[in-house]
């Protein structure tokens, strides 16, 4: 998950896990070219981002950090998320530590009887979370805002096999170098095509994978991969050789699952 367009916590408590949140937040969470520099190597990778400033600090003190390793989960009656979202024309950024994709508004999900909009969808490679100790070549996270400011994100492990064309059309828009959101409004994406068609899930309560780590996330991570092809994983590896954070602690948290 990536900083930019999320809001940063104002304020938690470890037990109750209280948050708050407010609109010089988010002022402060976009105008952020002043924040510390962070990346996946030797000198700014996870293990120091606590490190490289004090608005990080809760990427080690954390008590609900993501990613985390799925297993050992308790069955519940969850209901399944409902996404309602339209084909949406290519808004393409390479932001320096991922390729995004960023949705107009109207593309929305309910969880919990809440709507929840997206706001943009990015990948990591290797997955960032595992499935019973097994990480996967990659993972895309969708990542969404309800009216409060609370954050729903959808996780989809990719594994190697079939070419994904709905990743094709995306990948062949990708830049190389970061930069500026491209628009190729004549390029629509089919997500669907990005989800599983078993919608078994799992879901916990966790946080940004990337600085600054705020744990503001309701997770939602879908228990089967879909499939892309060898050389769809080559071409983002090429260009990020390793962008996913290691597994956390699940320290006191539920994790669900839907069956
Ligand atoms: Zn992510």
């Amino acid at each position: 998950m990536h900083r930019r367009s999320l809001l940063k916590y104002m304020s938690m408590g470890t037990a109750g896990a209280v948050f708050s949140f407010s609109f010089p937040s988010l002022q402060a969470a976009i105008a952020s070219e002043t924040e510390a520099e962070w990346g996946y190597g030797m000198d700014d990778g996870p293990q120091l981002w606590s490190e490289l400033s004090p608005d990080f600090s809760i990427c080690t003190a954390g008590q609900q950090q993501s990613p985390i390793n799925l297993q050992g989960a308790i069955s519940s009656d969850l209901v399944e998320v409902q996404i309602g979202y339209q084909e949406i024309p290519l808004r393409l950024v390479n932001n320096g530590h991922t390729i995004q994709v960023n949705a107009d508004p109207g593309n929305p999900i309910t969880l919990d009887n809440q709507t929840f909009d997206l706001l943009q969808f990015h990948f990591h490679s290797p997955s960032e979370h595992s499935h019973n100790g097994q990480s996967y070549s990659m993972e895309v996270h969708f990542v969404h805002r309800n009216e409060r400011g609370e954050l729903a994100v959808l996780g989809v492990f990719m594994q190697e096999g079939q070419k994904n064309e709905a990743l094709q059309l995306i990948w062949d828009a990708i830049p190389a170098e970061a930069g500026p959101e491209q628009a190729i409004a004549e390029v629509k994406v089919q997500l669907n095509q990005l989800f599983p068609v078993d919608r078994s899930f799992y879901r916990y309560f966790g946080s940004l994978t990337t600085p600054p780590c705020s744990e503001v996330v309701n997770w939602i991570v879908y228990q089967q991969p879909i499939e892309v092809s060898r050389e769809q994983v080559e071409k983002f590896v090429e260009i990020f050789p390793g962008n996913a954070r290691p597994i956390q602690p699940l320290n006191r948290r539920f994790l669900l699952q839907s069956d």
